[in-house]
C-alpha cells in the first residue's frame, strides 16, 4: 500500500467520487514554450491532440449530464488546436463555463492575433500562469523573456475588460514555486501579487491561485537531479492536512485525454494511471454521472495536493 493510501486510512477518510462537476480536458501536447517544471512535458514538437471525433463524443456526454457545470481547457497551448474555437463556441451554446489555460505568451504567436478578442467575445474564463511578479523568476522556469510578454499579455487582456474590477471576464493568475518549497498563504500572496502588478505595471486581475508541484515528470527529474526527492517527500507528508484533502478536485472532476481515455486528474493522465474500475474511456459511459461514487486512483505523488492549504487547479483547497 502506498504512503498516502496508509494516511488515509489512518485518517478514516472518505475516498470515492462526488459528482462531477468539471471536466478538465487536455487537447493538446503542443506549445509554443517547453517550461522548466511542465508535467505535461509540452513542447512545440509535440504532435497529440484531440481529434473531432473525440470533441464530439464529449459534446454528446455533456448533453447528457446536466451536473457538469465547468469545461477546463488545457494543454500544451490549448488555443494552438485547429478545432479550439469551434469547441468553445459549443460549449457556450450550452451555456457551459469554460476555462482556458493560457500561458499567454501564445497571445503573440503567428495566427493568434485575436485569440484574446475571442476569448473575450466568448466570456471565457482566462487563467494565466505567472510564477512570480519579478522577471527573474519567470524567465528562470518558463524560459528567457518570458516574463516581459506575459505582462504585456496581461495589459491587452485588462484592455478587453479582463480582470477589472465588477467585470464579467475573469482574470485569474496562478503561482507555483519556482523549487521544492510550499508554496506561501494565497491570499497574503494574491495581495502582494495585487500591489506590485498594479504598481510596476498598472495590471489588474480577479484572482490568484497557488500551486504545489507535483513530483511528476519534469519536476521529479529535476528533485531527483539535485538529489532533493526524498526531503521534498518528507515536506509534503509531514504537512499532510485532512481538511485540504477534503477539497482535493479529483473529487468532483474528470480529467480525459487526447484519445478520450478519462483519468482522476491532470497528473494521473501524464503517469497514465487511468480511472480504476472499468469506466476508462468516453465510449465506456452514458454520461459524466455514471463516474460518482466510483474509486479514485491514488498515490504518493497525491501528498502535494494535500499539504499545507492544499493544491488543485483552481489553487488552495483548505
Ligand atoms: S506553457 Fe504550460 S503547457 Fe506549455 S510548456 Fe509551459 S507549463 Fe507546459
Ligand atoms: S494528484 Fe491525487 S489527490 Fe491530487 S487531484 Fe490527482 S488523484 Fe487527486
Amino acid at each position: 500500500m502506498s504512503r498516502f493510501l496508509e494516511k488515509l486510512k489512518e485518517a478514516k477518510a472518505s475516498v470515492n467520487r462526488l459528482e462531477t462537476t468539471t471536466l478538465q480536458l487536455n487537447i493538446t501536447k503542443k506549445c509554443n514554450q517547453a517550461c522548466r517544471h511542465c508535467h505535461v512535458e509540452s513542447s512545440p514538437i509535440r504532435t497529440e491532440k484531440m481529434s473531432r471525433e473525440v470533441l464530439e463524443r464529449i459534446l454528446e456526454l455533456l448533453d447528457q449530464s446536466s451536473e457538469v457545470q465547468t469545461i477546463d481547457i488545457t494543454g500544451g497551448a490549448p488555443e494552438l488546436h485547429s478545432d479550439f474555437r469551434w469547441f468553445v463556441a459549443e460549449l457556450r451554446k450550452r451555456n457551459l463555463q469554460v476555462i482556458d489555460r493560457c500561458n499567454l505568451t501564445i497571445l503573440f504567436e503567428l495566427g493568434q492575433e485575436d485569440t484574446a478578442e475571442f476569448l473575450a467575445a466568448h466570456q471565457v474564463q482566462v487563467v494565466a500562469s505567472l510564477p512570480c511578479y519579478s522577471s527573474k523568476n519567470v524567465d528562470y522556469q518558463r524560459g528567457k523573456g518570458v516574463f516581459g510578454k506575459s505582462i504585456d499579455a496581461l495589459k491587452m487582456l485588462n484592455k478587453l475588460g479582463y480582470g477589472k474590477p465588477q467585470s464579467e471576464l475573469e482574470l485569474y493568475l496562478v503561482y507555483n514555486p519556482t523549487g521544492a518549497s510550499l508554496p506561501p498563504s494565497q491570499s497574503k500572496l494574491e495581495e502582494d501579487y495585487r500591489k506590485k502588478l498594479y504598481e510596476d505595471f498598472g495590471i489588474e486581475f480577479t484572482g490568484l491561485f497557488t500551486i504545489t508541484n507535483v513530483p511528476i515528470k519534469r519536476f521529479l527529474f529535476d528533485l531527483k537531479r539535485k538529489n532533493k526527492l526524498e526531503e521534498y517527500m518528507q515536506l509534503l507528508i509531514e504537512n499532510f492536512n485532512l481538511k485540504a484533502f477534503e477539497g482535493v478536485m479529483c473529487r468532483s472532476l474528470v480529467s480525459i485525454d487526447h484519445e478520450g481515455q478519462i483519468y482522476d486528474c491532470d497528473f494521473n493522465q501524464m503517469l497514465e494511471l487511468p480511472v480504476p474500475g472499468i469506466k476508462k474511456n468516453i465510449w465506456a459511459i452514458e454520461s459524466f454521472s455514471a463516474l460518482s461514487g466510483e474509486k479514485i486512483f491514488f498515490d504518493d505523488h497525491c501528498f502535494a495536493c494535500t499539504a499545507g492549504a492544499g493544491s488543485s487547479c483552481t489553487g488552495a483547497t483548505a
